[in-house]
């Protein structure tokens, strides 16, 4: 089966998720089969203008203002025009397009997002933490203006499938899985000494370092549960996380009448992503087929609450909501570059977002009920120079 030609943009294409949607998008004809309209990246210009000709975009941005020139040379003679700049990804996320992958890292996704939707289209969400900073504007967006979110993490993925002819009314749990990362067997006193080195290795999937490290933390799964909070709008009460050391369950939703479907499927982003470029079909994708006789059995386990503090946070943030997402994603990346700069202790960075939680609660109030663009805004910064004091001030 050969899918409609239509319309794409991808945001983030230089990243690692950006590299599979135009890895699957190639496989599937590439600019035959596709009108490509926007692609975005920040420094590696040189790779954004050959996916750009590849594609034979409409324009390439490049997020950061200085590259504009370099972008500009090396896409001179193809017809693509090159831009820079944060007005330049919203200009661009307000061009007509059918699908747009949102696979920008970090806050900096939100308000090209926050753009595609506003136009009603569908918006493939990679990008995490506009769930979680900014899930109820979000999903009112995409509501009010007819627009449409796929979820485009492994474990939303699979919930998104298990939940497929379903009523989320019927939903008793919804369980994502977690390798338990790096150190998921240490013995606790000996996290004190973790290096970044030996932070940065997963044992299933190949991703950034920062992800990775935010594996080994289980930060990157708390963010997922705020994620799963936001996107399917249920009670926190309802998710769990599950340890799953193989990583080929993604996740597990729990029916009232006692049923449990789970998604399996290799570790490899092109499922998902896959899955949100195809939807509502299915395609043939180039990821590995499962041997389960081979695989043998399959091992879970409850995490521990001490090994993965994050968790914990987490679950405050759900209660409070309101800006306390904003707060949340923010302190965990300034803990996460402090420890990354050997600044700070592994265990140190939830201390960290712990502490900023605490003083952003007393402070302000995080649980404000309307959330903006500028208030979010407020809070990243708010945070994140918290954070910077209080590393500075206690060496954790
Ligand atoms: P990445 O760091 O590999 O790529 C990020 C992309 O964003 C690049 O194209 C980069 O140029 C661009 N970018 C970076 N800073 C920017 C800024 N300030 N403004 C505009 N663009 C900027 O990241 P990734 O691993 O591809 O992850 C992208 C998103 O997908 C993240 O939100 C991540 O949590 C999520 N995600 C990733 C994976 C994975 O396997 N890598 C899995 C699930 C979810
Ligand atoms: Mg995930």
């Amino acid at each position: 089966m050969t899918a409609a030609p239509r319309s794409i943009s991808i945001f983030g294409a230089t990243g690692s998720i950006g590299e599979s949607t135009f890895d699957l998008v190639m496989r599937a004809g590439g600019p035959a089969a596709f009108h490509t309209v926007a692609l975005t990246g920040a420094r590696n210009v040189a790779r954004l203008a050959e996916m750009a000709r590849a594609l034979r975009a409409e324009v390439a941005v490049t997020a950061d203002p200085t590259c504009l020139p370099a972008l500009r040379e090396a896409l001179a003679g193809s017809g693509v025009e090159a831009a820079a700049g944060e007005a330049a990804l919203v200009e661009a996320a307000d061009r007509p397009a059918d699908w747009v992958m949102s696979a920008i890292v970090g806050f900096a996704g939100l308000a090209p997002g926050l753009a595609a939707l506003r136009h009603g289209r569908t918006l493939a969400l990679a990008n995490k933490e506009s769930l979680v900073t900014a899930g109820p504007l979000l999903m009112e967006t995409a509501a009010a203006h007819g627009a449409r979110i796929l979820p485009v993490d492994s474990e939303h993925s699979a919930v998104f499938q298990a939940l497929a002819g379903e009523e989320i009314a019927a939903v008793e749990r919804i369980i994502i899985t977690a390798s338990g990362g790096a150190f998921r067997d240490w013995p606790l006193e000996r996290l004190a000494q973790a290096s970044v080195a030996e932070a940065s290795t997963h044992p299933n999937w190949a991703m950034g370092q920062r992800i990775t490290i935010d594996s080994a933390s289980m930060f990157n799964k708390a963010l997922e549960v705020i994620e799963t909070r936001e996107y399917f709008n249920v009670a926190p009460e309802l998710i769990e996380v599950l340890v799953h050391p193989e990583s080929l369950v993604h996740a597990l939703v729990g029916f009232r009448d006692g049923a449990l479907m789970a998604h399996l499927g290799a570790p490899d982003m092109r499922h998902a992503i896959g899955y949100a470029l195809n939807w509502p079909d299915r395609a043939h994708l180039p990821v590995a087929r499962l041997d389960l006789a081979q695989i043998g059995r399959l091992s879970f386990a409850a995490p521990d609450p001490a090994r993965y503090p994050a968790l914990t946070l987490a679950r405050e943030v759900m209660a409070i909501r309101g800006l306390a997402g904003a707060a949340f994603n923010a302190a965990k990346e300034a803990a996460l570059d402090a420890f990354i700069a050997g600044q700070l202790s592994f265990p140190g960075m939830a201390g960290v977002v712990e502490d900023v939680l605490a003083r952003m609660s007393a402070q302000t109030g995080l649980g404000i009920a309307t959330i903006s663009l500028d208030n979010l805004r407020q809070a990243d910064r708010e945070a994140r120079r918290l954070a910077e004091a209080v590393i500075a001030s206690a060496r954790i």
